[in-house]
């Protein structure tokens, strides 16, 4: 028999993302009346955005490497991933015919390429188990009105219920409805937020000609290595050919803060791709303590000597040529005349009449190609923010906060954040499936709970 249960639900889920779908649908799971208050016409927006449309939504690498990809915040994840990994949210896709594929550097995507497919899942979830879905929602306000009973707000009504999940999301892509709004009622109930800032963000450089004048160029295999300080002052001697950031064995010595090898491009403002995504966090941290560059080595594979030989051979044998044809088998076409530009040298020279300090100039630019970081494009270009809802108020083996009794966090709200690879959508679905767990736990009655 049923107690008494006045509340509009059990539990009220807030924000239909990632987390909140998994938290929702778990919590309808173990037996709980479940409400889900979203505040766009939609759920799982971001979701549908995620891996360019294919959503990256784990990643196969092991539980150790995983954990070192959010950071030293990483290990709050140990308990949740121990209940529900990617063992298990896979498994839990099967379990309604959606198969996966895994591709380069670990990544799993649906094997339809289809975000579609992943919002479509939690949509036949959530249905099975009756979660109630509020679209157009958005909550204004949420209180704890007396010892037991929640009072939600949202823009139209007031509900009441016994527990509150959070599931807000950051305040990045704020079109998919993720615009901080979380962090606002977490702080309002007592909780601390933990700075916000953008991470997995392109960079603005002070040197915005000679970007703009590249602008487009994608550049395979090169190394970006970012430094405390101004770029004119570091010894390129401190560029070393190990990578030094999150997932890497070795932490790097100051002022080098972190260093990629792999993926980027020139943007009209500055620097962006793959590996300035990655280090783009710890160049804002370093930002908030003075000036920081970034030196990109075009050509890792080989030492100075080796580039300045090659040059030297190339100069003897197409010593008629000018200087700007010969270094067609060094850069793409568009950044040839810049560069030669940074090196000073005059574009019509011809290759043999470069001197030996000028084809050092050229070596020195190559290796090193030196840009001043102004800052990050701001918190609503980022793939993710960083900061949120500090983690020492949330208990790590069921996300229920520390503060308030029966209010739970999951997903990016809290102050996780991780590289990209299907670390962060991964984060989303174990935080929301052991907070809806742990707060169905909480309401239900000993008779009711599933086995
Ligand atoms: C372009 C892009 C690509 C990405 N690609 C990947 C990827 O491939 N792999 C990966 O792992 N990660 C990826 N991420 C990150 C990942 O998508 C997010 O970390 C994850 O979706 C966060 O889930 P969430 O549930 O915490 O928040 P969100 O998905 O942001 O969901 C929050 C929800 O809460 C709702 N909401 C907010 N405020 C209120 C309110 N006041 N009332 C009611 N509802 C509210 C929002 O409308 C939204 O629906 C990507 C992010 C972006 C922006």
């Amino acid at each position: 028999m049923k107690t008494k249960r006045k509340e509009d639900a059990d539990i009220i889920v807030v924000g239909g993302g990632a987390s909140g779908l998994m938290a929702a649908g778990r919590a309808a799971q173990c037996g709980a009346r479940v409400l889900l208050l979203e505040k766009t016409s939609a759920i799982g927006k971001k979701i549908l955005v995620s891996g360019k449309t294919r959503c990256n939504l784990t990643n196969s690498n092991d539980l150790n490497n995983f954990i070192d990809m959010y950071g030293p915040n990483g290990l709050f994840l140990h308990s949740v991933f121990h209940r529900f990994f990617r063992f298990e949210l896979l498994t839990f896709f099967e379990r309604y015919n959606l198969k996966t594929k895994t591709e380069q550097g670990g990544r799993i995507f649906p094997v339809t390429d289809d975000a579609r497919d992943i919002v479509r899942v939690f949509q036949k979830y959530l249905l099975n188990f009756g979660v109630r879905i509020m679209l157009r929602s958005p909550v204004e306000f949420v209180e704890r009105k007396d010892r037991s009973i929640f009072r939600v707000k949202t823009a139209e009504r007031e509900y009441a219920s016994q527990c509150v999940i959070l599931a807000t999301g950051g305040s990045s892509w704020p079109e998919t409805g993720s615009s901080g709004d979380g962090f606002k009622l977490a702080a309002k109930m007592g909780h601390s937020i933990v700075k916000l800032r953008p991470a997995l963000v392109p960079l603005i450089v002070y040197e915005q000609k000679l970007a703009a004048s590249m602008q487009g160029v994608s550049l395979r295999n090169v190394r970006a290595t970012a430094f405390a300080g101004k770029a004119e002052d570091i010894d390129t001697k401190l560029i070393s050919d190990i990578s030094y950031g999150r997932g890497q064995k070795k932490k790097p010595k100051a002022p080098l803060i972190e260093s990629r090898f792999g993926e980027m491009i020139f943007t009209h403002f500055g620097l962006g791709g793959p590996i300035i995504l990655l280090m783009s966090l710890g160049v804002v941290d370093a930002l908030q303590k003075g000036p920081v560059s970034v030196l990109i080595d075009l050509k890792p594979a080989v030492t100075k000597q080796q580039l300045g030989r090659r040059l030297q051979k190339d100069f003897d044998t197409h010593g008629k040529k000018k200087i700007i044809s010969v270094m067609k088998d060094y850069l793409p076409s568009k950044m040839i005349e810049p560069v030669i530009d940074l090196t000073g040298i005059d574009r019509e020279k011809l290759a043999h009449q470069i001197t030996a300090y000028e084809r050092q100039k050229i070596v020195e630019t190559l290796k090193a190609l030196r840009f001043n970081i102004k800052e990050s494009l701001p918190l609503k270009n980022a793939i993710i923010t960083a900061g949120g809802v500090a983690l020492d108020e949330i208990d790590p083996r069921t996300m229920a906060s520390k503060i308030v009794p029966g209010l739970f966090f999951c997903g990016e709200v809290m102050d996780i954040d991780a590289d990209t690879g299907g670390y962060n959508l991964q984060a989303a679905f174990s935080t929301g499936y052991v907070a809806g767990e742990s707060a169905a736990e909480q309401v239900m009655l000993p008779h009711e709970k599933m086995p």
